[in-house]
């Protein structure tokens, strides 16, 4: 078998393991990063791309932790995206500059006053009518209608752009198929893959496997972190009416009814993509059903849009997280060490940043220094992984 030195393994081409290659390549370590499947298999490619800075959060009225955590984000990503930021994002697809939240009717009045608040300044702001995006400029929208500071980006293109200088350091190796290697005192020295004929040394390695974390945990008989699935079950429409809506349709509750991003496929088509509320009690609906409950609330909630050649269908993802007591929602990034290896959750597509920060500072914490450079002509006959196709490419085509 052959071996390669390297600083740091990561398991997992989502969002979390692509931006952790790319932050800690950019100070100076060796990394090479394991890939199962496909780049973004798993929740990413199948994620709204909303860069949230967390009012969805604070639709209760309260600003909470969650909120507060989240609040920096679009601006870290935003700096990015124009090439001033921690990574050159330049390349990204942004699909829209800002999110919207919209009421039927009235907002409530506590909802209201929260969003006049200080706090909110610069994160909500009521739009003049003039200036209503296409789908909620029609005389028929009564409903209150507000400007959320948060951009929405192109999966794909995201993951394209963090990948495409790395392609030599990430490696199509599923860990289910290989032995982790470890010292007496717990640590793991190495993980060696027989099919690729493989072995990777390595002073650190960072699980990044989205829900695949449990399965890793177990192989090496590890009981913590637990991991909590909150299964989704959301809808997509494919049709050819260009009207972009990027928006969370809000009610009574501190949830989103429906929040809707539009994506542009390819074959000049668009997709709906259908997430919040709908796709938590979707749970309980098969895709039939499904299908039906998201054409009859957009009958509601949009009575006024028709969707030319409208083709429908649903997809099952769970979000992976570290456990929360009573199934709540995690409110920042999640990053556990134990012995040499970290198993983490970015919990929000974008709360990664967070993540960048959070392994960044537990090696440097740990004075771990840059040592070794992988000889990537042997890493060479593993094949880098593709890139995920859009998670609507072929369903409801
Ligand atoms: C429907 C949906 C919509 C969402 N929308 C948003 C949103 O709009 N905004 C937002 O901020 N967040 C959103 N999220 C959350 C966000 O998508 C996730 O938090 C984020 O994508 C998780 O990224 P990850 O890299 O940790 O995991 P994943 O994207 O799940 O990636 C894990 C990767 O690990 C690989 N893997 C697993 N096991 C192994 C193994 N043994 N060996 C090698 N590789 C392995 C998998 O193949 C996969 O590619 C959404 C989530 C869902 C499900």
């Amino acid at each position: 078998m052959r071996e390669v030195n390297t600083d740091i393994v990561i398991v997992g081409a989502g969002i979390a393991g692509l931006w952790m290659l790319n932050t800690l390549s950019k100070q100076g370590y060796d990394v090479l990063l394991l890939e199962a499947e496909s780049i973004g298999s798993g929740q990413s490619v199948k994620s709204q791309g909303i860069i949230h800075g967390g009012i969805k959060y604070a639709l209760n009225g309260v600003l909470s932790q969650a909120s507060d955590a989240i609040k920096g984000m679009p601006a870290r990503w935003r700096a990015c995206l124009t090439g001033e930021g921690e990574l050159d994002l330049r390349g990204v697809t942004t699909l829209s500059d800002a999110h919207y939240l919209w009421s039927q009717g009235s907002l409530a009045a506590k909802i209201t006053s929260f969003f006049a608040k200080k706090a909110m300044s610069g994160r909500v702001d009521s739009i003049d009518k003039n200036d209503y995006p296409k789908v909620f400029a029609h005389p028929d929208f009564k409903g209150n209608l507000y400007k959320l500071n948060e951009i929405v980006l192109d999966v794909p293109s995201l993951l394209k752009v963090l990948s495409e200088k790395q392609r030599q350091r990430i490696l199509q190796i599923d860990t289910a198929d290989c032995q982790w290697d470890r010292d007496h005192a717990g640590n793991i020295t190495a993980v060696s893959c027989l099919k690729e004929g493989i072995k990777i040394n390595a002073q650190r390695f960072v699980f990044a496997a989205g829900q695949g974390n449990a399965a890793i945990l177990k192989q090496l008989k590890m009981s913590k972190p637990e991991m909590q699935l909150r299964p989704l079950h959301m809808a997509m429409v494919t049709h050819n009416t260009n009207l972009p809506i990027y928006a969370h349709c809000i009610a009574a509750s501190s949830k989103p009814l429906v929040t809707i991003t539009h994506h542009i496929n390819s074959d000049g088509s668009y997709t709906w993509y259908y997430g919040g509320d709908i796709a938590e009690t979707g749970m309980g609906r098969d895709s039939q059903q499904q299908i039906i409950a998201a054409k009859e609330l957009t009958a509601k909630i949009l009575p006024w849009v028709t969707l030319e050649n409208a083709r429908w269908s649903t997809l099952h993802i769970s979000r992976a997280e570290p456990k929360q007591s009573g199934l709540s929602r995690p409110d920042a990034a999640y990053c556990h060490s134990e012995k040499n290896y970290l198993v983490t959750w970015p919990t929000k597509l974008a709360l990664t940043p967070d993540l960048g920060d959070k392994v960044s500072e537990l090696f440097s914490q740990q004075q771990l220094k840059a040592q070794y450079r992988a000889d990537l002509e042997i890493t060479a006959s593993i094949k880098s992984p593709p890139i995920s196709a859009p998670a609507w490419s072929d369903t409801g085509r």
